[in-house]
């Protein structure tokens, strides 16, 4: 049975596709919130076998995990997924209807889902009491969560009801040279300074190459300088400059070697886990609270007018919208992109939230807001004029 069927406010839009075990099962301790664990990572590195392996490891344990798949453009989803963005927002329409490119789509159908996270929230609240951990599998467009609102509002709300961890998946077989593996480091490490959680490296593949290579470099830049030797460009020049800016960023990682397909190094990681979810209790958890009392005042009520101009501005976007595959060029561009709607019940469901009053005016995200809008109109308008364009006779 479908979760939505339980809870019609929250079916509006989204739909959760699978039932977790009731509460009362050893899966949790009741009280305790569950950990979100957000995997990021580049396209390819290994985030989502990495979220299929943890998923059989704590199924193993007893300890099934509440799954979501925040990849839009994923062919097939390896592990039971409580919440697929796939149900909720059509990547191909979502490129078709405002003449995007793959990438494009991707953080387009990320900003349109992130616009109903409250409904994300609204499950995950219900069900905290059976879960111990809450996998978050996400798109390689690193981006999404460096520079899109999406990421920011994804990011904080999860993090402003549950500890959360950032663990970047990293390819450690193609991270052998100098060079690459800086720039991965630099990728991580420009996370952390957006998403502001605490964070693991999880150095994954390590079937393919054992990461100890990569440990060295990082705790002995003089190591590391001797590899870039073999190496003579400018780049490396800066690399080695580099080197020594990252040394505190550093030492202040977690790593730990994994493989996503033999399952090695899981142990260490839930240790790491645990080590880093203190560590939100003590220094990120009081931010949060704070972030969450701005909640009352004016400046988030600001806030959360973007927010709702942003839904407006989206398609008129028409979340409630039922699914349908004909009907094309005569229903807005919009109409197919949101799917599984019921109008009736989408105002109860904002009315109740308690996750729609955070405070995203504290980073620069709230000026995207009216941008995305912008950026959505103009390229609708765009599709719009290609279409007729299509559709005319050709000109004598
Ligand atoms: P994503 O794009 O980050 O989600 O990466 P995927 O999970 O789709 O994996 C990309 C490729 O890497 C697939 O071919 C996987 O089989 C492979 N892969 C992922 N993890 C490992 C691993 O630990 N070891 C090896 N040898 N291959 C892996
Ligand atoms: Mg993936």
């Amino acid at each position: 049975m479908a979760e939505a069927e339980q809870c019609p406010g929250a079916e509006a839009v989204l739909t959760e596709n699978r039932e977790s075990p009731a509460a009362g099962t050893d899966s949790g301790t009741p009280g305790d919130k569950p950990v979100c664990l957000i995997v990021l990572g580049m396209a390819g590195s290994g985030k989502t076998t990495f979220v299929q392996r943890l998923t059989a490891h704590l199924h193993s344990l007893k300890t099934p995990p509440y799954v979501i798949n925040l990849d839009p453009a994923v062919h097939e989803v390896p592990f039971p997924a409580n919440i697929d963005i796939r149900d909720t927002v059509n990547y191909k329409e979502v490129m078709k209807q405002y003449g995007l490119g793959p990438n494009g789509g991707i953080v387009t159908s990320l900003n349109l889902f992130a616009t109903r996270f409250d409904q994300v929230m609204h499950f995950l609240e219900k069900k905290q009491q059976n879960h111990r951990y809450i996998l978050i599998d996400t798109p390689g467009q690193i981006e999404i969560f460096t520079w899109s609102a999406s990421g920011t509002i994804i990011t904080e709300t999860l993090a402003s009801s549950f500890p959360c961890v950032v663990i970047y998946v990293m390819d450690t077989s193609r991270s052998v040279s100098p060079v690459t593996f800086m720039s991965n480091m630099l990728y991580a490490c420009s996370i952390l300074y957006k998403t502001k959680l605490p964070f693991i490296v999880a150095m994954n593949k390590t079937d393919i190459i054992d990461h100890s290579f990569a440990v060295e470099w990082m705790q002995d830049f003089e190591v590391f300088h001797d590899a870039l030797n073999q190496e003579t460009s400018y780049v490396s020049n800066l690399t080695r400059s580099m080197s020594l800016v990252l040394d505190e960023f550093y030492t202040n990682l977690r790593v730990v070697g994994v493989s996503a397909v033999t399952g090695s190094g899981l142990d260490e990681l839930f240790v790491q886990v645990e080590d880093a979810v203190v560590e939100y209790e003590r220094d990120y958890r009081p931010e949060y609270e704070r972030l969450r009392k701005q909640l009352a005042d004016a400046q988030s009520r600001k806030q959360q007018e973007q927010l709702e101009r942003l839904r407006k501005d989206l398609g008129a976007v028409d979340m409630t919208s039922t699914p349908s595959t004909e009907g094309a060029d005569t229903a807005g561009p919009s109409d197919l992109i949101m799917t599984r709607g019921n109008p009736d019940d989408s105002e109860e469901e904002d009315e109740d939230s308690d996750t729609d009053d955070i405070d995203h005016s504290a980073t620069e995200e709230s000026k995207e807001v009216d941008s995305f809008g912008t950026f959505l109109k103009e390229r609708k308008e765009v599709v719009q004029v290609r279409n007729r364009k299509c559709a005319m006779p050709e000109d004598p």
